[in-house]
């Protein structure tokens, strides 16, 4: 009896509910309380809040609930359905639980705090629930934290993917590039993903969509023409994307010309890998003259380089038509270099170039995102803290 006294104590239940029994098992490490509530209670509907009788009971159904004393804890109820005269036969709603959720409130909020603190994996081992659990809990409240939001239109969006989870995961962020805010962030990097954001918004949200910036990734273009009004003109595959594989491209030529080098007993390209990733103007000041002489070399990375660092003026001209013809040089450079790597990323661009020219209609890159590359745990607190009020 004291125990039952106890736990409903902990739980703070109100009247109609009670604990009814509290089983304990040692092995399993595992608390579970059954939950009832008093004969002759009454309930409301929970469509139109008005008192209707009792219809029946559905089968048992649990929410996990916070450890005690490293026991994991469940909640059990054969929860009651009442008989509404205007909406018929439904599951009242209970004070412990969101609607649909299988974890109570109290847990829910132990684990965004814990979310907060850590990352997704780290989150999982010390809640002891899976992958797509942390992650349904943190949608769920970055969701919340979105309905909280004023409904503004926002004309320019970055959608970019980012590994998590050392590379085994992704997710996908879709970034105001004005206010260069976050302003959702899904699981994986699915259509699904850009969907469910699509899907948050009104009609008039849709429509005042101007551009979206994005890589070339066929699920994020698919989306995008799915639900954007005219989206198929409003996709800029954009600066930063491109010149992030190009610069892929020029780490794979260094990289089997050092192998290349080394096999001679040839050290030239040996800790050079950074000199190569800076753009120009962005070399610090005390590698000028290293990468001078080694740029004099004449290696095959040194023409990626060039390569790379010609395409980039793309982006400067102020006319489609003029950043076309610069096109067409670069390409055939690039498609006659004998650079694999390089010859492989001009395709890829060529074959999507309408949608990398619309940025001289709409001039937006995903730059906003490029600055929070690194900072996969500030955007998810950003909305997890947005998202708090509302639970
Ligand atoms: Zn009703």
């Amino acid at each position: 009896m004291r125990d039952i006294d106890l736990v409903s104590r902990l739980l703070s239940l109100q009247r109609p509910w009670r604990v009814e029994r509290v089983a304990l098992d040692p092995e399993e490490r595992r608390i579970d309380v059954g939950l009832a509530h008093r004969r002759n209670a009454s309930f409301r509907c929970p469509e139109c809040g008005s008192r209707s009788p009792l219809y029946d009971h559905v089968p048992t159904r649990s929410w996990r609930h916070l450890d005690h004393g490293g026991f994991r804890t469940w909640l059990q109820i054969q929860l009651p359905r009442v008989t509404c005269p205007l909406h018929g036969i439904r599951r009242v709603g209970v004070p412990w639980a969101l609607p649909g959720s299988r974890f109570t409130i109290a847990f829910e909020r132990h684990a965004i705090d814990v979310l907060l603190e850590t990352d997704v994996l780290g989150g999982t081992r010390l809640l002891g629930i899976s992958w797509d659990e942390a992650w349904n809990i943190m949608e769920r409240a970055v969701a919340r934290g979105l309905r909280a939001k004023k409904r503004r239109v926002i004309a320019r969006l970055g959608v970019d993917e980012k590994a998590v989870a050392k590379g085994h995961r992704y997710v996908t962020l879709v970034c105001d590039l004005d206010r260069a805010t976050v302003e959702y962030i899904a699981n994986d990097r699915k259509q699904v993903s850009l969907d469910a954001y699509y899907r948050s918004l009104s009609k008039r949200q849709l429509a005042g969509i101007e551009a979206v910036a994005m890589d070339m990734w066929e699920p994020f273009v698919a989306s995008t023409v799915a639900h954007v009004p005219d989206g198929e003109s409003k996709i800029v595959f954009d600066r930063y994307h491109i010149m992030k594989h190009m610069t892929e491209a020029v780490d794979q030529v260094r990289k089997s010309e050092h192998r290349r080098l080394h096999a001679e007993g040839d050290e030239t390209l040996k800790g050079t890998k950074y000199l190569w990733l800076y753009s120009e103007e962005n070399l610090p000041e005390s590698s000028r003259g290293r990468f001078a002489a080694l740029r004099a070399l004449n290696l095959k990375t040194g023409r990626a380089w060039a390569i790379k660092e010609s395409l980039r003026d793309l982006w400067d001209y102020r006319r489609r038509g003029w950043a076309l013809r610069h096109w067409k040089h670069w390409y055939f450079w690039a498609t006659h270099s004998r650079l694999k790597p390089m010859v492989k990323v001009a395709r890829m661009i060529h074959g999507h170039l309408d949608n990398v020219l619309t940025y001289f209609d709409h001039r937006i890159t995903n730059a906003t995102s490029e600055g929070l590359n690194s900072k996969i745990q500030t955007i998810k607190k950003t909305l997890m803290v947005s998202a708090m009020g509302s639970i």
